[in-house]
């Protein structure tokens, strides 16, 4: 079994609240949400970050933006504006090495960010 925490929520063998799914990608609202709106939109095959992801070139990186742009129109923040963040590596805070957007919005977003 696979011990990546993206990995299992994909999979549904841990509880996530899943608000979009397509047949190569899943986003789920954040368990500790910075905003309003707070959801993370991830591949569900495993990819350790952005750069990786881009690597692919099978498309997958574009889905994923797609599915991020869906997102924020659902949750009605695409009009005032949102954040779409991909945390790459330690010194950026990415703490799940399974590449994740964080979709981020309902509130004024300072910049730059912390
Ligand atoms: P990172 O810091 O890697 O960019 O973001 C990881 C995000 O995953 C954090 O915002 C954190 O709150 C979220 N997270 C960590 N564990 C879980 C979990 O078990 N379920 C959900 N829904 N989100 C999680
Ligand atoms: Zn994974």
């Amino acid at each position: 079994m696979t011990e990546c925490l993206f990995c299992r929520i994909a999979a549904g063998e841990i509880p996530a609240t899943i608000v979009h799914r397509t047949e190569r990608t899943v986003a789920f609202r954040d368990v500790n949400p910075q905003a309003p709106t707070h959801v993370l939109v991830i591949p569900t095959d495993h990819y350790e970050n952005a750069a990786a992801l881009a690597a692919a070139g099978d498309g997958l990186a574009g889905e994923l933006l797609a599915a991020a742009h869906e997102i924020a129109e659902r949750e009605g923040v695409a009009e005032d504006g949102y954040r779409l963040v991909f945390n790459t590596g330690p010194q950026a805070g990415q703490t799940v090495f399974h590449v994740h957007g964080h979709v981020i919005g309902g509130r004024d977003l300072g910049w730059p960010p912390g």
